[in-house]
């Protein structure tokens, strides 16, 4: 781990576990949030010990204040924080928002907009020269959603993300002169488990031919984006969006 260590939150599945595996290759120490998928961790872990990267999977319900504290104090025992990845994220059953309650709502903001939040500040506090740290690098995932807005769908997705998109603003300027970049990527519609658990397993392949390059994406290419804003290449780039999204979505 001669790059230090990222936490990647929801390092489980999905575009989560493509981050965890890709920055274990490009040299850095991952810890490997997952929230229910101890299994699914643990073989993330291992598919990166067994070619002689290090990992350890953390569970950590990013929702909750107390399990993001004992996240990173779990990666300070793992190694100096160079990096942190807001991947975590959930979906809901397609519902229009007269449809929409409070506990929905409270689940979709604390998981995808407050825990992203709270670990940000966690990094922070660890990484930020003002605090005596080196610096690193934070990398919000986002959503093409927060530009369509999702009607009928996941309005309360897209809003959340949405402020994913306005806090990677904020906090890029709060620190950008303490060593820290903070950026996002916002993918389109990429093959992983997070249609089928918002009851749409279809979904993907079902938009794929109307989407601009007439496929999805796959988490790798997430991740890779994901990779290069957190490596040394980025050094001028903080406050960004990069669309990993074959063109969907892209006009201002
Ligand atoms: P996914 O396959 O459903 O995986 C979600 C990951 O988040 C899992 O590792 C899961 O852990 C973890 N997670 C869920 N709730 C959590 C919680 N409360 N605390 C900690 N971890 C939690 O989803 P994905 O498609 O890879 O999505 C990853 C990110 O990309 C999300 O932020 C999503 O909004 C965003 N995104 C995805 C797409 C897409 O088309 N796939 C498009 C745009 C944006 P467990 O395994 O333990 O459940």
């Amino acid at each position: 781990m001669d790059r230090g260590v990222v936490v990647v939150t929801g390092g489980s599945r999905g575009i989560g576990a493509a981050i965890a595996l890709l920055a274990a290759e490009r040299g850095y120490g991952v810890v490997v949030n997952y929230a229910a998928s101890r299994d699914a961790a643990e073989a993330v872990c291992g598919q990166i010990t067994s070619k002689g990267g290090s990992a350890i999977a953390v569970k950590a319900n990013v929702a909750v204040e107390a399990d993001i504290e004992q996240l990173f104090v779990e990666a300070d025992a793992f190694g100096p924080l160079a990096g942190l990845v807001n991947n975590a994220g959930v979906v809901d059953k397609a519902a229009r928002v007269d449809e929409m309650d409070m506990a929905r709502l409270t689940r979709m903001f604390s998981i995808n907009t407050l825990g992203s939040i709270l670990c940000a500040g966690q990094a922070v506090r660890r990484m930020s020269t003002r605090h005596g740290g080196k610096g690193g690098a934070i990398v919000n995932i986002g959503s093409a959603a927060s530009k369509l807005g999702a009607p009928a769908m996941f309005v309360d997705y897209a809003a959340a993300k949405g402020a994913i998109d306005t806090f990677t603003i904020g906090l890029a300027l709060e620190v950008a002169n303490e060593g820290i970049r903070v950026n996002a990527v916002r993918p389109g519609i990429i093959e992983t488990d997070i249609h089928a658990s918002g009851g749409d397993p279809e979904r993907a392949a079902r938009l794929a031919p109307s989407l601009p390059m007439a496929r999805t994406g796959t988490a790798e290419e997430v991740a890779r984006a994901a990779l290069w804003l957190l490596s040394d290449e980025a050094s001028y780039t903080t406050g960004t969006v990069i669309h990993v999204s074959g063109g969907r979505a892209i006009a201002p």
